[in-house]
């Protein structure tokens, strides 16, 4: 039996959060809609978050969970959870109560007017580093100028999505996903509602520097050619470059100069030596993701689910038993 709203939060070593979250989320969505389900997806935690998952669907039949064989990422576990959902209408957000439950009767007040995807605005944000504000504010708006889709601007994935926009979304097959910028890409009605975003409940990020260079590749990738243009500009302002000092060279030499031209000539290659290289790493960035695509690997693997009845779902990408 289908469901007003699904709320898909994937999860990742959260074991202090899980109860605060279904707390807080129980006690807004009974009084905002009239029926709903929590699909919880555990990213393969190593602590006791997917045990918590399991007790909570044991005693309470709106809440479902999905394990995944391993650790598949953040953007992966929304895909997984958008697979399994029966919504109306989807949330997705994430787990550590930074995406606070209390702004989801808003985001379902936009949508019974109409929307398509409601996705909220980070106005403020609390408990973050500098380096974080800095680096993100940065990248949205570097974003913003490199890609041809219009991706809103601190605006994370935390959204809500009407059954049809979650249809389109399926039909997407890509492995590195940047989901932000995808459900972006969909169209259909979108509007934003702004909210301040308030610090984790407990623990630490899951999102080291590491994850979130590959996520702002992906999104860059995703949705942009322009480093993969940038080698042919810049290789038609060296040669011009070039071809200029080579014009100098020339006449100083007629002058008489007495230079050191190997020291030169060296600097010159190295310099563009260098370039070349930077090029061809971007252009793996690009390559490696095709490799990706073109295998066409499974996109996760889900070991493990609770509360599902049996028959009740289609059969989804990774469910084995
Ligand atoms: N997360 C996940 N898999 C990962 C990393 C994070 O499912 O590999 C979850 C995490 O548990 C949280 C959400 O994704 O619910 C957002 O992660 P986090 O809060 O660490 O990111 P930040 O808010 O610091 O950018
Ligand atoms: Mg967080």
């Amino acid at each position: 039996m289908s469901v007003e709203l699904s709320v898909v939060v994937p999860i990742y070593d959260e074991q202090e959060s899980v109860p605060e979250l279904y707390r807080r989320l129980t006690e807004v969505l009974g009084a905002a809609v009239a029926s709903y389900e929590v699909v919880m997806v555990d990213d393969g935690s190593h602590d006791r978050t997917w045990e918590l998952i399991k007790e909570l669907a044991a005693r309470d039949a709106h809440v479902k969970g999905l394990s995944f064989s391993r650790n598949f990422g953040h953007q992966m576990a929304f895909t997984a959870g958008l697979d399994h959902v029966d919504g109306e209408a989807v949330v997705i957000m994430d787990g550590d109560l930074q995406d606070p439950p209390e702004l989801i009767p808003e985001l379902v007040a936009r949508w019974r007017e109409g929307y398509d995807v409601v996705y909220a605005v980070r106005a403020k944000r609390h408990g973050e580093t500098a380096f974080k504000l800095l680096t993100a504010a940065a990248f949205y708006r570097l974003l913003r100028v490199v890609t041809n889709v219009e991706i809103p601007v601190d605006t994370g994935d935390f959204r809500l999505m009407s059954r049809k926009a979650v249809a389109a979304f399926r039909r997407f097959s890509e492995h590195h996903r940047f989901t932000r910028g995808m459900v972006s890409w969909l169209g259909f009605r979108q509007v934003g509602v702004p909210y301040a975003r308030p610090a984790r409940h407990a623990g630490e990020t899951k999102y080291p520097l590491r994850k979130m260079l590959r996520l702002a590749s992906d999104g860059i990738t995703s949705f942009s050619y322009l480093p993969l243009q940038l080698a042919t500009w810049v290789g038609v302002a060296v040669a011009g470059l070039a071809a200029a000092a080579f014009v100098a060279a020339l006449v100083a030499k007629a002058a008489g100069s007495l230079l050191p031209w190997a020291w030169i000539a060296f600097a010159g290659l190295a310099f563009l030596g260098g370039l070349q290289l930077i090029a061809i790493g971007l252009l793996g960035e690009y390559v490696g993701r095709v490799f990706d695509d073109v295998r066409g690997r499974p996109l996760y693997l889900v070991g493990e689910t609770v509360g599902f009845g049996p028959g009740e779902r289609r059969p989804a990408p990774g469910v084995t038993a």
